[in-house]
């Protein structure tokens, strides 16, 4: 794992999980079912849960939506899935949280958003109500202000506020400074009245990296709350992933994050749980946590002329990450595993060397036949029809050898290979 200085901050409980103070970077997701919608708000939490989300946050906006999630949460632990599930409220969080006191019981943390619980003297009213019935569930809130709907007579009090200053910022960095400042003044209000300081977590997303990194380095350098990371409308697919990983990164690397999403927006019917995978990478790539075992594959050239080579990279990644939840119980460290699928002859035995199990494919032209190294020796050549499957079940035979609860430590693999 790599060696990052983590920002010391309180410690915030959420159900079970301890964010901030040095404990792991958690990742949470969100649905985005209709939450009045039962089974499918439960089917699409408990997938979540099942990908890695170790929070997962639900929209709470209807009184309908309010209602059902008492039935979602025991839906849920009758499945035996006991992720915690957070509120996402705006605008009428004071009166869903205050009329059905079973949501409220059942959420087990509240996302308040001090840009959307009124303005003025009901803005003070509503958000203290929020705070109320997160003290008499014993609940933690999370402040999440987004600049899509920041406080505009903070934001309007602020310019004016820079409008006389002898030397004016510029209007971009009053608005990241209002971000910082509703979280931290929200988060005051909500100590005054009377929520202690380590049930506070903060986020202020905005949609770009720059301005991103900006608000958190703020953040983190005025406060010890735990900060709850993502990149707010971050986009589909490539553009998505890359922008979310960027700014993430950086702030990550310097220690500054105790939670994490990626906020994809899926295709139509897409796969949810992208979103989870996304963040698990990001945290397994800067070495900071290990969720599944890693392959590393080239990405071919003119030398791999089949698709062999792709396909069989996608079978053993998809192969790895499908065992892991059975894996996860039985073998201790196997998240660590490092697995290679090289094209050719060029880097594939060098870089299945430094894998503790790689695979090295002929290329065009090269001798038919595949190396395997294991732990850096060479172990064996397959080849033929059969390849793909004599290559996992060496890998399960390592796996079950080096991984295995009831085995001794490091033991050498003792591996029942077929040499073809
Ligand atoms: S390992 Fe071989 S096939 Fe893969 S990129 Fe390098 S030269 Fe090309």
């Amino acid at each position: 794992m790599a060696i990052i200085n983590r920002r010391l901050t309180a410690v915030a409980r959420v159900g079970n999980i301890r964010l901030g103070g040095g404990h792991p970077i958690v990742v949470q997701s969100m649905t985005n079912t209709d939450t009045a919608d039962v089974a499918a708000t439960v089917a699409q939490v408990a997938a979540l849960a099942r990908a890695g989300s170790e929070l997962v946050r639900v929209t709470v906006n209807t009184h309908e939506a309010a209602a059902a999630v008492p039935e979602i949460a025991s839906r849920l632990q009758a499945q035996g899935v006991e992720v915690p599930i957070i509120g996402d409220f705006h605008y009428n969080g004071h009166i869903l949280l205050t009329e059905y006191p079973g949501c409220a019981k059942a959420l087990a943390k509240y996302r308040i958003n001090p840009g959307n619980v009124g303005a003025g003297k009901r803005h003070d009213e509503n958000f203290r109500r929020m705070v109320e019935v997160a003290l008499e569930n014993e609940k933690p809130v999370r402040i999440g202000v987004n600049w899509g709907s920041l406080d505009q007579g903070l934001l309007s009090r602020l310019m004016d506020e820079n409008a006389v200053r002898p030397e004016p910022r510029s209007a971009r960095e009053v608005t990241l400074e209002a971000i910082v400042i509703s979280a931290l003044e929200s988060a005051a209000m909500a100590e005054r009245y009377g929520l202690a300081h380590d049930r506070i977590i903060l986020s202020a997303k905005v949609s770009g990296v720059q301005d991103l990194i900006d608000v958190y380095r703020a953040l983190a350098s005025r406060c010890d709350y735990p900060l709850h990371l993502g990149l707010t409308e971050a986009g589909m697919g490539a553009k998505g992933i890359v922008t979310s990983t960027a700014g993430l990164s950086v702030l990550l690397q310097e220690g500054i994050g105790d939670t994490i999403r990626v906020s994809l927006t899926p295709l139509p019917n897409g796969d949810r749980a992208e979103e989870v995978r996304v963040s698990q990478q990001i945290l397994q790539s800067l070495g900071i946590r290990s969720f599944v075992p890693q392959v590393t594959a080239c990405p071919g050239c003119g030398r791999t002329t089949s698709t062999f080579f792709q396909d069989m990279a996608d079978q053993i990644q998809t192969y790895l990450r499908e065992q892991m939840p059975s894996w996860r119980e039985r073998y201790q460290g196997v998240e660590e595993l490092k697995v290679a699928v090289m094209g050719c002859v060029v880097n594939g035995p060098g870089e299945s060397k430094h894998s503790n199990i790689g695979i090295s494919l002929p290329g065009t032209a090269e001798e038919p036949k595949a190396p395997v190294f294991v732990d850096g020796r060479l172990l064996t050549t397959l080849k033929g029809p059969a390849l793909v499957c004599e290559f996992i079940r060496i890998l399960d035979d390592y796996v079950e050898s080096r991984y295995s609860r009831c085995s001794s430590e490091q033991a050498p693999p003792g591996l029942n290979h077929v040499v073809l």
